[in-house]
Protein backbone atom coordinates (compact mmCIF):
# COMPACT_ATOMS: atom_id res chain seq x y z
CA UNK A 1 0.00 0.00 0.00
CA UNK A 2 1.23 3.55 -0.76
CA UNK A 3 1.55 6.10 2.49
CA UNK A 4 -1.16 8.36 2.44
CA UNK A 5 1.56 10.86 2.72
CA UNK A 6 3.36 9.59 -0.49
CA UNK A 7 -0.01 9.26 -2.06
CA UNK A 8 -0.36 13.16 -1.41
CA UNK A 9 2.52 14.30 -2.62
CA UNK A 10 2.53 12.46 -5.80
CA UNK A 11 -0.75 13.86 -6.75
CA UNK A 12 0.11 17.72 -5.47
CA UNK A 13 3.67 17.17 -7.53
CA UNK A 14 1.42 16.63 -10.78
CA UNK A 15 -0.14 19.47 -10.37
CA UNK A 16 2.90 21.34 -9.45
CA UNK A 17 4.54 20.16 -12.90
CA UNK A 18 6.62 16.90 -11.84
CA UNK A 19 5.62 13.60 -12.91
CA UNK A 20 7.02 11.22 -10.61
CA UNK A 21 7.77 7.69 -12.38
CA UNK A 22 10.01 6.10 -9.60
CA UNK A 23 8.93 6.57 -6.25
CA UNK A 24 12.13 5.17 -4.42
CA UNK A 25 14.08 7.52 -6.26
CA UNK A 26 11.37 10.29 -5.01
CA UNK A 27 12.62 9.70 -1.36
CA UNK A 28 16.34 9.57 -2.27
CA UNK A 29 15.65 12.80 -3.91
CA UNK A 30 15.80 13.89 -0.21
CA UNK A 31 19.48 13.60 0.46
CA UNK A 32 21.18 14.70 -2.75
CA UNK A 33 24.51 16.48 -2.81
CA UNK A 34 24.70 17.50 -6.14
CA UNK A 35 23.03 18.29 -9.19
CA UNK A 36 24.37 17.79 -12.56
CA UNK A 37 22.86 19.91 -15.37
CA UNK A 38 23.23 19.25 -19.20
CA UNK A 39 24.17 22.81 -20.87
CA UNK A 40 22.09 22.93 -24.11
CA UNK A 41 18.11 21.52 -23.88
CA UNK A 42 18.22 22.14 -20.14
CA UNK A 43 19.76 25.45 -18.85
CA UNK A 44 19.44 26.81 -22.38
CA UNK A 45 15.95 26.58 -24.66
CA UNK A 46 18.86 24.48 -27.07
CA UNK A 47 17.27 26.93 -29.99
CA UNK A 48 20.65 28.38 -31.69
CA UNK A 49 20.91 31.16 -34.40
CA UNK A 50 23.72 32.19 -36.56
CA UNK A 51 25.40 35.23 -34.69
CA UNK A 52 28.92 35.37 -36.45
CA UNK A 53 30.57 33.72 -39.52
CA UNK A 54 34.35 33.89 -39.55
CA UNK A 55 35.72 33.28 -43.21
CA UNK A 56 38.84 31.42 -42.32
CA UNK A 57 39.63 31.24 -46.69
CA UNK A 58 38.35 32.60 -49.37
CA UNK A 59 35.90 35.67 -49.22
CA UNK A 60 32.19 34.17 -49.72
CA UNK A 61 30.43 33.86 -46.29
CA UNK A 62 27.00 32.87 -48.25
CA UNK A 63 29.26 29.88 -50.37
CA UNK A 64 30.89 28.58 -47.10
CA UNK A 65 27.06 28.68 -45.08
CA UNK A 66 25.58 26.85 -48.59
CA UNK A 67 27.87 24.10 -48.41
CA UNK A 68 27.42 23.77 -44.53
CA UNK A 69 23.51 23.90 -44.59
CA UNK A 70 23.42 21.18 -47.48
CA UNK A 71 24.78 18.84 -44.87
CA UNK A 72 22.62 20.15 -41.94
CA UNK A 73 19.92 19.69 -43.91
CA UNK A 74 20.07 15.92 -43.19
CA UNK A 75 20.60 16.41 -39.48
CA UNK A 76 18.25 16.90 -36.47
CA UNK A 77 20.57 18.48 -33.95
CA UNK A 78 19.64 21.94 -32.95
CA UNK A 79 22.96 23.50 -34.27
CA UNK A 80 22.19 22.00 -37.41
CA UNK A 81 18.54 23.80 -37.36
CA UNK A 82 19.99 27.02 -36.70
CA UNK A 83 22.56 26.59 -39.47
CA UNK A 84 19.97 25.59 -42.13
CA UNK A 85 17.59 28.52 -40.82
CA UNK A 86 20.22 30.77 -41.74
CA UNK A 87 20.89 29.81 -44.64
CA UNK A 88 17.22 29.94 -45.51
CA UNK A 89 16.79 33.40 -44.26
CA UNK A 90 19.47 34.84 -46.81
CA UNK A 91 17.49 33.21 -49.45
CA UNK A 92 20.05 30.35 -50.44
CA UNK A 93 20.24 27.87 -52.80
CA UNK A 94 21.05 24.75 -50.68
CA UNK A 95 22.74 21.91 -52.46
CA UNK A 96 21.91 18.48 -51.94
CA UNK A 97 24.34 16.23 -49.90
CA UNK A 98 25.11 12.50 -50.24
CA UNK A 99 26.65 10.08 -47.38
CA UNK A 100 25.65 12.59 -44.59
CA UNK A 101 26.52 10.76 -41.28
CA UNK A 102 26.74 12.10 -37.85
CA UNK A 103 30.16 11.92 -35.60
CA UNK A 104 27.87 11.87 -32.50
CA UNK A 105 28.45 15.17 -30.19
CA UNK A 106 31.19 16.35 -32.44
CA UNK A 107 29.75 17.16 -35.94
CA UNK A 108 28.60 16.10 -38.93
CA UNK A 109 30.06 14.99 -42.40
CA UNK A 110 28.91 14.15 -46.01
CA UNK A 111 29.47 15.00 -49.52
CA UNK A 112 28.35 18.07 -50.99
CA UNK A 113 29.21 18.66 -55.14
CA UNK A 114 31.77 15.84 -55.42
CA UNK A 115 33.76 17.99 -52.17
CA UNK A 116 33.94 15.94 -48.70
CA UNK A 117 32.50 18.19 -46.27
CA UNK A 118 33.12 18.13 -42.64
CA UNK A 119 31.39 20.51 -39.83
CA UNK A 120 33.16 19.96 -36.69
CA UNK A 121 33.61 21.05 -33.10
CA UNK A 122 36.97 22.75 -32.58
CA UNK A 123 37.62 20.23 -29.89
CA UNK A 124 37.56 17.59 -32.55
CA UNK A 125 40.06 19.23 -34.72
CA UNK A 126 42.40 19.50 -31.53
CA UNK A 127 42.57 16.00 -31.00
CA UNK A 128 42.82 15.10 -34.55
CA UNK A 129 45.97 17.31 -34.36
CA UNK A 130 44.74 19.82 -36.40
CA UNK A 131 43.59 22.95 -33.66
CA UNK A 132 42.17 26.08 -35.37
CA UNK A 133 43.87 28.88 -34.39
CA UNK A 134 42.17 31.98 -35.09
CA UNK A 135 41.88 34.31 -32.52
CA UNK A 136 38.03 34.72 -33.21
CA UNK A 137 37.44 31.64 -31.89
CA UNK A 138 38.56 32.32 -28.32
CA UNK A 139 36.38 35.65 -28.42
CA UNK A 140 33.38 34.43 -29.38
CA UNK A 141 33.49 30.82 -26.92
CA UNK A 142 34.39 33.17 -24.29
CA UNK A 143 30.93 35.36 -25.23
CA UNK A 144 29.30 31.92 -24.53
CA UNK A 145 28.70 30.87 -28.40
CA UNK A 146 29.21 27.88 -29.58
CA UNK A 147 31.15 27.49 -32.49
CA UNK A 148 31.49 24.97 -35.46
CA UNK A 149 34.15 24.82 -38.05
CA UNK A 150 33.65 23.88 -41.45
CA UNK A 151 35.98 21.99 -43.94
CA UNK A 152 36.18 21.51 -47.55
CA UNK A 153 38.60 18.62 -48.42
CA UNK A 154 40.53 19.41 -45.48
CA UNK A 155 40.85 22.67 -45.31
CA UNK A 156 39.33 24.68 -42.72
CA UNK A 157 36.93 27.40 -44.73
CA UNK A 158 34.76 29.07 -41.93
CA UNK A 159 33.59 29.32 -38.50
CA UNK A 160 29.86 29.28 -37.88
CA UNK A 161 29.28 31.01 -34.22
CA UNK A 162 25.68 29.88 -33.04
CA UNK A 163 23.79 31.65 -30.16
CA UNK A 164 21.60 29.91 -28.09
CA UNK A 165 18.95 31.47 -25.07
CA UNK A 166 19.86 30.78 -21.37
CA UNK A 167 16.35 29.94 -19.80
CA UNK A 168 15.49 32.85 -18.02
CA UNK A 169 15.00 30.41 -15.00
CA UNK A 170 17.87 28.91 -15.31
CA UNK A 171 19.78 31.52 -12.61
CA UNK A 172 17.02 31.34 -9.82
CA UNK A 173 17.17 28.07 -10.01
CA UNK A 174 21.01 27.55 -9.69
CA UNK A 175 20.37 29.99 -6.95
CA UNK A 176 17.66 28.17 -5.23
CA UNK A 177 19.41 24.65 -5.14
CA UNK A 178 22.78 26.31 -3.81
CA UNK A 179 20.76 27.49 -1.08
CA UNK A 180 18.84 24.36 -0.31
CA UNK A 181 22.84 22.95 -0.03
CA UNK A 182 23.14 21.35 -2.89
CA UNK A 183 25.89 21.65 -5.54
CA UNK A 184 25.34 22.39 -8.88
CA UNK A 185 27.26 21.12 -11.73
CA UNK A 186 27.34 22.28 -15.67
CA UNK A 187 27.56 19.22 -17.89
CA UNK A 188 28.46 19.73 -21.58
CA UNK A 189 29.58 18.75 -24.72
CA UNK A 190 30.34 21.89 -25.64
CA UNK A 191 33.61 23.89 -25.34
CA UNK A 192 35.33 25.01 -22.22
CA UNK A 193 35.03 28.62 -22.85
CA UNK A 194 31.42 28.48 -23.52
CA UNK A 195 30.53 26.53 -20.41
CA UNK A 196 32.92 28.89 -18.53
CA UNK A 197 30.99 31.75 -19.75
CA UNK A 198 27.52 30.16 -19.28
CA UNK A 199 28.33 28.62 -15.84
CA UNK A 200 29.86 32.34 -14.77
CA UNK A 201 26.43 33.86 -15.90
CA UNK A 202 24.27 31.02 -14.03
CA UNK A 203 26.42 31.26 -10.53
CA UNK A 204 27.85 27.45 -11.46
CA UNK A 205 31.27 26.84 -9.67
CA UNK A 206 31.97 23.62 -11.57
CA UNK A 207 31.63 22.36 -14.61
CA UNK A 208 32.41 19.70 -17.13
CA UNK A 209 33.08 20.43 -20.75
CA UNK A 210 33.96 18.86 -23.79
CA UNK A 211 32.34 15.48 -22.68
CA UNK A 212 31.37 13.12 -25.35
CA UNK A 213 27.90 11.58 -25.53
CA UNK A 214 29.49 8.31 -23.96
CA UNK A 215 31.52 9.56 -21.20
CA UNK A 216 28.25 11.76 -19.69
CA UNK A 217 27.38 9.19 -17.21
CA UNK A 218 31.38 8.56 -16.57
CA UNK A 219 31.12 12.45 -14.84
CA UNK A 220 27.97 11.27 -12.97
CA UNK A 221 29.93 7.81 -11.61
CA UNK A 222 33.14 10.14 -10.47
CA UNK A 223 31.26 12.66 -8.84
CA UNK A 224 29.29 9.52 -7.21
CA UNK A 225 32.79 8.33 -6.27
CA UNK A 226 33.30 11.25 -4.16
CA UNK A 227 30.45 9.98 -1.75
CA UNK A 228 27.89 12.29 -3.28
CA UNK A 229 24.35 11.46 -4.04
CA UNK A 230 23.74 12.84 -7.36
CA UNK A 231 21.02 14.14 -9.70
CA UNK A 232 21.09 14.11 -13.42
CA UNK A 233 19.01 16.56 -15.53
CA UNK A 234 18.95 16.52 -19.11
CA UNK A 235 17.00 16.55 -22.19
CA UNK A 236 18.57 14.51 -24.95
CA UNK A 237 19.28 11.34 -26.34
CA UNK A 238 23.56 11.81 -25.29
CA UNK A 239 22.11 12.58 -21.85
CA UNK A 240 20.04 8.41 -21.16
CA UNK A 241 22.73 6.54 -20.33
CA UNK A 242 23.69 9.49 -17.38
CA UNK A 243 20.17 10.13 -16.18
CA UNK A 244 20.16 6.04 -15.21
CA UNK A 245 23.45 6.17 -13.46
CA UNK A 246 22.83 8.68 -11.31
CA UNK A 247 20.46 8.63 -7.95
CA UNK A 248 18.13 10.70 -9.34
CA UNK A 249 17.78 10.96 -12.98
CA UNK A 250 15.11 14.02 -14.42
CA UNK A 251 14.00 14.89 -17.56
CA UNK A 252 13.17 18.02 -19.37
CA UNK A 253 9.42 17.46 -20.58
CA UNK A 254 10.10 18.85 -23.40
CA UNK A 255 13.30 16.84 -23.95
CA UNK A 256 13.17 13.69 -26.55
CA UNK A 257 11.58 10.21 -25.47
CA UNK A 258 14.35 8.92 -24.96
CA UNK A 259 15.32 10.83 -21.81
CA UNK A 260 12.00 11.17 -20.79
CA UNK A 261 12.07 7.47 -20.57
CA UNK A 262 15.60 6.93 -18.46
CA UNK A 263 14.17 9.43 -16.25
CA UNK A 264 12.65 8.72 -12.60
CA UNK A 265 10.87 12.53 -12.50
CA UNK A 266 9.73 14.46 -15.63
CA UNK A 267 9.52 18.21 -15.31
CA UNK A 268 6.41 18.89 -17.33
CA UNK A 269 6.88 22.55 -17.80
CA UNK A 270 10.09 22.15 -18.86
CA UNK A 271 10.85 24.59 -16.12
CA UNK A 272 14.62 23.63 -14.20
CA UNK A 273 13.24 25.30 -11.49
CA UNK A 274 11.07 22.40 -10.74
CA UNK A 275 14.06 20.50 -9.24
CA UNK A 276 14.78 22.49 -6.53
CA UNK A 277 11.03 21.80 -5.85
CA UNK A 278 11.29 17.88 -6.29
CA UNK A 279 13.79 18.19 -3.42
CA UNK A 280 11.71 20.30 -1.31
CA UNK A 281 9.06 18.19 -1.87
CA UNK A 282 11.21 14.90 -0.99
CA UNK A 283 12.06 16.04 2.03
CA UNK A 284 8.77 17.60 3.07
CA UNK A 285 7.11 14.19 2.62
CA UNK A 286 9.36 11.71 4.31
CA UNK A 287 10.36 14.43 7.08
CA UNK A 288 6.05 13.24 7.89
CA UNK A 289 6.68 9.62 7.59
CA UNK A 290 9.47 9.17 10.18
P1 LIG B 1 25.49 19.20 -25.57
O1 LIG B 1 26.18 18.24 -24.65
O2 LIG B 1 25.86 20.62 -25.26
O3 LIG B 1 23.97 18.98 -25.58
P2 LIG B 1 26.17 17.69 -28.06
O4 LIG B 1 26.80 16.53 -27.37
O5 LIG B 1 24.89 17.46 -28.79
O6 LIG B 1 26.04 18.97 -27.08
O7 LIG B 1 27.22 18.27 -29.12
C1 LIG B 1 28.52 18.63 -28.70
C2 LIG B 1 29.23 19.39 -29.78
O8 LIG B 1 29.34 18.57 -30.97
C3 LIG B 1 28.52 20.64 -30.26
O9 LIG B 1 28.81 21.75 -29.43
C4 LIG B 1 29.11 20.79 -31.66
O10 LIG B 1 30.38 21.39 -31.59
C5 LIG B 1 29.28 19.38 -32.14
N1 LIG B 1 28.17 18.90 -32.99
C6 LIG B 1 27.30 17.90 -32.70
N2 LIG B 1 26.42 17.71 -33.72
C7 LIG B 1 26.71 18.64 -34.67
C8 LIG B 1 26.17 18.99 -35.96
N3 LIG B 1 25.12 18.36 -36.50
N4 LIG B 1 26.76 20.00 -36.62
C9 LIG B 1 27.81 20.65 -36.11
N5 LIG B 1 28.36 20.38 -34.90
C10 LIG B 1 27.84 19.39 -34.19
MG1 LIG C 1 21.06 18.75 -24.15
Amino acid sequence: AVPLVVAVSTSLSASNGLLIRDRAAFERARNLDAVVLDKTGTLTEGRFGVSDIVLLAGSDENAELAFAAAAENQSEHPIAHGIVAEAKRRNLTIPKASEVSNITGEGIVAKVDGQDIHIVSPGHLARQGKPITNEKLKQLEAQGKTVVALLRDGEPRALFALADIVRPESKDAIAELTRLGIKPVMLTGDAKGVAESVSKELGIAEYFAEVLPDQKSDKIKELQARGLSVAMVGDGVNDAPALVQADLGVAIGAGTDVAVESADVVLVKSDPRDVAAILGLSRATYRKMV
